[in-house]
């Protein structure tokens, strides 16, 4: 070896092998950086890197039903019935099936309130009808938006059957076959595809309309969260083998309850607004309803969440309301009413739709994550009156059978009730407990004992006239597509008790080695339970604690049921799982307190469809452009034409001398308004509100209908009919 380096000499056999080593290092080194290069590109998706995982299908039908004298289902308001239409309600169907379509999930979102047990049945039934065995209880999921502008009256449990006024065949059949039809949609279109998973949050949409009952939970749990609402949205892309759109699916939780309980206009609220703006935005060209990309926005944790974020306040004395009573100085509870962002209800649902699509619009741009993976499906029915509940190694507790307390009837500040009643009540009121008492009879000492501290308005679980009044067998249901879990809920979680529930599936799925699952809940599925809060919330008892109707271990119990799916998912033995005992079907009379369809009439010397207040001869855009028509009952259109359109708004095309459909009555741009009058008369106003945008031009505005006529003493026709409004022009501002 030379120590020194003047004395050394280096001979040419040396120099090449050290060239070489150091040559053969370089490449190396080169080629391990290539190497992870590559690895991280792969763990990124590309469409012509990997092969499609899944079949992939997405549908979407009407399910809108009949627009008129029905009660709007959320609010439980009696004077709350439709008078029109603003936004048509929809279902949209997602089918994922592994390539050899051995397994599959459905997974279906509708505008509606809520799904109910006799809903879901009706659809299973169609369903084995028609395609046998291959869409079951177990793998297809019904979601509702939790819209309270939709029509109700598709309820056998007597509480929501009584608010309905009754079975509304109509009603309960639209929306039956809309999902049945966006789900046969989705089937037919099945292809090969990817699915891509991204989370955001989104800001300003939301506020806690229960704060009080949020910080009864325990501090070091609050500490663990920024909010006392779930900001994240979770949406899911769909694309095909050469990566085109086929449709997205996300979950955000937020109470639909921007139109308050003053509005009569069917519309799918602030998530069906944003639902329309990213599939307008996507089926470039197509009137609203119309095109082959589905986006929806399905309900989560919204139990506490209202998008009123303006917050509450008394609207007889402008002060804030934002108590644990929600009680203004003079008038109580009934004043104490919460709005925003917007002006008005039409603006706040605009707002707020808008912010939820700009967010879902740029996580959908920007999903890299691919979702890979076998598909799992669980489920159960679980009679809810008496589970018994491991609180711990040594302690049990038991669930009750159903009671509303008397919060319930104080309402929120989204939609306040009637009489005195307030919220946060712990001690009954003489005076209703006795009302109660003659009417429908004083709940059993048992049932006081195990809702406690809940002073009890309706023992639903002790009434069974005519039909039980509450649900005791209720579903519980989870999907999995690969790392993806999705927990369906039958009722409305407060935001902690969501985050109670998705955290205990999440690490029960660790615990048998599936580690990092992502984890959502779906609401309002299935079957309706009205509200779930936690141990602590409960105690409060404002009207979710009230509404928790299985009483203070409910959330205990739902955590354990879960637990138990996600355990026989993970570990591939739902085969194990016992079925549990199916809901009862009830043969509930089509009996209704919804006026009869009466024969229409026409003022004399008029016609239907004849116009009675006509359009201005010009407006500007950003103006409202109106026209009455002599109108009939829209609910014959309902029952008899299915996706009957009300409207539209043409544009002269004066080089081919024919009008253009630009508008119809999907659109959130026109207002379809039923005015009944006396002795089968009735009026339509529609209303066009001209958005920026509009091309300037010449206009008319049409509308479409059906009258009853009586040709004998037992015969009645229905007959078509339609009005056109005179041309109008549309000017620039
Ligand atoms: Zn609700």
């Amino acid at each position: 070896m030379c120590r020194k380096r003047s004395k050394c000499s280096f001979s040419r056999l040396e120099v090449i092998l050290v060239s070489c080593l150091t040559l053969m290092m370089v490449v190396t080194v080169v080629l391990l950086v290539l190497h992870f290069l590559n690895q991280e590109r792969q763990g990124k998706w590309n469409p012509s890197e990997t092969t499609p995982q899944y079949l992939l299908g997405v549908g979407r039908a009407d399910c809108t039903g009949p627009v008129a004298e029905i009660p709007l289902m959320g609010y439980a308001n009696p004077e709350q019935v439709g008078g029109g239409l603003l936004s048509r309600l929809y279902s949209r169907a997602f089918i994922m099936a592994d390539p050899q379509a051995s397994r599959r999930l459905v997974f279906v979102t509708a505008d509606i309130g809520m799904v109910s047990q006799k809903l879901r049945l009706e659809v299973l039934k169609k369903l084995q009808s028609k395609y046998g065995d291959l869409y079951r209880q177990d793998n297809v999921i019904l979601s509702g938006t939790h819209t309270h502008s939709g029509p109700g009256g598709y309820f056998q449990y007597t509480l929501l059957w009584i608010t309905s006024k009754g079975l509304i065949r109509p009603s309960l059949n639209a929306i039956v076959n809309g999902i049945v039809k966006s789900i046969d949609t989705a089937h037919q279109n099945m292809k090969k595809g990817r699915i891509l998973i991204n989370r955001g949050t989104v800001e300003n949409s939301q506020i806690n309309r229960s704060p009080f009952s949020y910080l009864e939970n325990p501090a070091s749990e609050r500490s663990r969260y920024a909010s006392d609402t779930d900001k994240e949205m979770v949406v899911l892309k769909m694309v095909d083998e050469q990566g085109q759109d086929l449709g997205l699916l996300s979950w955000f939780a937020v109470h639909p309850v921007s139109m308050n309980n003053s509005n009569r206009l069917v519309n799918s609220d602030n998530v069906g607004y944003a639902a329309c703006l990213f599939e307008q935005e996507r089926n470039r060209g197509m009137l609203p309803g119309e095109g082959s990309f589905v986006a929806a926005f399905a309900s989560s944790n919204l139990g506490d969440v209202s998008p009123n974020t303006r917050g509450p306040f008394c609207v007889n004395t402008g002060e804030s309301c934002n108590n644990p009573q929600s009680t203004c100085p003079t008038g109580g509870a009934a004043m104490c009413i919460a709005t925003g962002p917007g002006g008005d209800m039409f603006e706040s649902t605009r707002i707020i739709g808008q912010r939820i699509y700009s967010k879902a619009r740029e996580l959908y741009e920007e999903a890299s994550q691919e979702v890979t993976g076998a598909l799992g499906t669980a489920h159960q029915w679980v009679n809810m009156s008496s589970v018994t509940v491991e609180l711990n190694t040594t302690h049990t507790a038991k669930t009750c059978k159903p009671a509303l307390g008397h919060s319930f009837a104080a309402g929120t500040i989204d939609g306040v009730g009637a009489f005195n009643f307030t919220q946060g009540s712990v001690e009954g009121d003489p005076f209703w407990d006795g009302i109660r008492d003659m009417l429908l009879g004083e709940p059993s000492n048992e049932t006081k004992a195990c809702h406690r501290p809940k002073p009890i308005l309706f023992s639903t679980g002790e009434m069974s006239w005519p039909h039980p009044w509450h649900p005791d067998i209720v579903d519980v249901q989870i999907a999995t597509i690969g790392s993806l879990a999705i927990i369906a809920v039958p009722g409305e979680l407060t935001t902690m008790s969501g985050r109670r529930l998705r955290e205990a599936v999440k690490r029960e799925f660790a615990s048998h080695g599936r580690a990092g699952m992502d984890v959502v809940i779906a609401g309002l599925c299935n079957v309706y339970t009205h509200y779930i809060t936690t141990y602590e919330e409960y105690q409060a008892q404002r009207y979710e604690a009230a509404s928790t109707i299985y009483g203070p271990h409910t959330l205990a119990a739902y955590i354990q049921l879960y637990r138990g799916l996600a355990r026989a998912i993970a570990t591939n033995t739902v085969q194990d799982l016992p079925p549990g005992p199916e809901p009862p079907v009830f043969n509930i009379a089509n009996l209704t307190l919804v006026p009869a369809l009466a024969v229409d009439r026409a003022p004399p010397n008029t016609t239907f469809g004849d116009v009675l207040q006509e359009v201005r001869p010009q407006y500007q855009v950003s103006e409202v452009a109106e026209v009455t028509f002599v109108g009939a009952n829209p609910r014959t259109s309902a029952e008899n034409v299915t996706e009957h359109n009300f409207l539209t708004v043409e544009r002269h095309n004066s080089s081919a001398a024919s009008w253009q459909v630009v508008q119809n009555d999907a659109s959130w741009d026109t207002r379809f308004y039923w005015t009944k009058g006396s002795l089968g008369r009735s009026n339509v106003t529609i209303q066009w509100h001209i958005p920026g945008g509009t091309e300037p031009g010449l206009y008319r505005i049409r509308y479409f209908g059906h009258y009853r006529r009586r040709v004998s003493i037992f015969h009645i026709v229905t007959v078509p009919f339609e009005g056109t409004s005179a041309a109008f022009e549309v000017t620039a501002p």
